[in-house]
């Protein structure tokens, strides 16, 4: 048969349409939702057989497409964000949206988004409010700084800080502290952005105070220093310290801003927290702002926190930049009830910290616990589990190069390779992600969330050697 006959062979729309039978109950929206995704499979089809694609005859038949079709309707309805499971023992993880939330912080939050609140209300003077005084109250019992502003994300606070501040003066930046952070924020270009001019100063591996000093002058407006977050750097390495810098910007009468990346808020031990400077730390040693993110090792929503003497959180108020870069109720209602979780003592229910803080034999209790759900569960006789020792890590650019110890499950099916393995768990309903390492598949438990375990032994009691279609 050529190209032609096979197109010919395609059914059409109505055709496709008559064969599904749950279209017969839909309302018009949800009929042209599931009348594009036809056209849509038939349109990829006559693609695939235009460019000369094996497409098997078994594919082209009304049936098949209308299997094809109605799924698509269905994730076109549901949206493609959906829930994962996250085994790869990387307790921040980028990719896999940071920080969840505690079901605890989520019902405080229910309860201020299915009803009007006081975002922009005073309800004491009865007069317009600001939404900015709702989370700074509670920040600035855990940041002993004069004032406190939420915007964004973290980028958005270090633009606006660099924009207010620096912008059309210079900005003195040490040559270790220029770094990227994941998808493209990058020091240098946020100072373009800003209308800063960035002054590089000491080396790559070392910057001393006098390095600092020699750089300021009458133009300098800033002193400006980042959070290596996703690197470590070993061997000669000499950095100034957050209290010598705000010395110097102190004598110099200019601005000592500290982006420090992560936000721990919690008192740690100092073995976990190794060396990751607190914001209350860093206000302490005299930085004018400090600012980080509020979905790093805080725990909370994707937010930037700007922590500093009040005068110049004042000035930020007051840029029109800030209009753009303002956050919406969700975050501040999920801030508002993090944060609480911190006033109250109780952060082990913060779902980073507990992944954090979890002890490796409760870790160890998790695997065995799945791995005997599994077997109860009867899986293919093909399948071993082992439960081994892994490293787990903090990631999100907090605590580079640190690990945690940690237990997970070697997955092996007789006959599968382990990139297939991964493939099927990551098909699974809820997708299951591990992590591939050596020529192996190993489920970090540690970042496993309470009430995964019935899930992630389904996902593999179910696991079966074949064509890599699971479930
Ligand atoms: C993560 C990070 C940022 C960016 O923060 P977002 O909240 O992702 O915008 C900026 N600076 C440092 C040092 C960081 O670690």
């Amino acid at each position: 048969m050529d190209v032609s006959d096979n197109l010919k062979g395609l059914p059409a729309v109505d055709q496709v349409l008559d064969a599904l039978e749950a279209s017969k109950g839909e309302t018009a929206q949800s009929r042209r939702v599931l009348t594009a995704a036809v056209r849509d499979v038939i349109a990829g089809l006559r693609k695939r057989i235009r460019a000369g694609d094996a497409v098997a005859k078994a594919e082209t038949s009304a049936k098949a497409v209308a299997r094809q079709a109605s799924a698509l309707a269905q994730r076109r309805r549901q949206g493609s964000l959906r829930p994962v499971i996250n085994l790869t023992g990387v307790i921040i993880h980028t990719n896999l949206g940071r920080a969840p939330m505690s079901p605890s912080v989520m019902k405080a939050v229910e309860r201020r988004m299915t009803s009007y609140s006081n975002l922009e209300y005073d309800l004491d003077q009865h007069k317009r409010g600001s939404r900015y005084d709702h989370v700074s109250e509670m920040l600035l019992q855990l940041v002993p700084g004069e004032a406190a502003l939420v915007v964004n994300n973290n980028a958005a606070a270090v633009l606006l800080i660099l924009t207010e501040f620096a912008a059309g003066g210079e900005c003195v930046v040490s040559r270790g502290e220029l770094i990227e952070i994941g998808g493209g924020f990058r020091i240098p270009d946020v100072m373009v952005q800003s209308g800063a001019r960035l002054v590089e100063v000491g080396t790559t591996n070392k910057t001393r105070l006098q390095d600092y000093e020699q750089a300021v002058g009458p133009d300098t407006s800033m002193i400006f220093k980042a959070h290596h977050s996703n690197f470590r750097m070993v061997g000669f390495t000499e950095e100034t310290s957050y209290a010598e810098l705000a010395e110097l910007a102190a004598g110099k009468g200019i601005i000592f801003t500290a982006d420090i990346g992560s936000g721990l808020l919690a008192e740690l031990d100092a073995e976990v927290a190794a060396g990751e400077p607190t914001p209350a730390q860093v206000i302490a040693s005299g930085a004018d702002l400090v600012c980080f993110s509020g979905d790093k090792l805080l725990g909370g929503p994707q937010a930037g926190v700007i922590v500093g003497k009040s005068d110049l959180v004042a000035r930020l108020k007051k840029n029109p930049l800030l209009r753009a870069l303002r956050v919406g109720k969700f975050t501040i209602a999920s801030m508002e009830a993090t944060l609480g979780r911190y006033l109250e003592g109780g952060f082990g229910d913060i779902p980073i910290l507990s992944a954090v803080l979890a002890d490796p034999k409760e870790v160890l209790r998790r695997c065995r616990r799945v791995a005997a759900r599994v077997r109860r569960l009867q899986p293919h006789e093909g399948l071993t589990l082992r439960v081994v020792r892994t490293a787990a890590e903090v990631g999100g650019g907090t605590l580079p190069g640190r690990t945690i110890p940690s237990f997970g499950i070697e997955v092996e099916l007789k006959g599968m390779s382990e990139t297939s393995l991964e493939e099927m768990l990551r098909g699974n309903d809820p997708p299951v992600l591990g992590r591939l390492a050596g020529g192996r598949l190993v489920l970090d438990l540690r970042t496993m969330m309470p009430g995964q375990e019935v899930e992630i032994a389904g996902a593999l009691a179910r696991l079966k050697p074949g064509d890599g279609q699971n479930g």
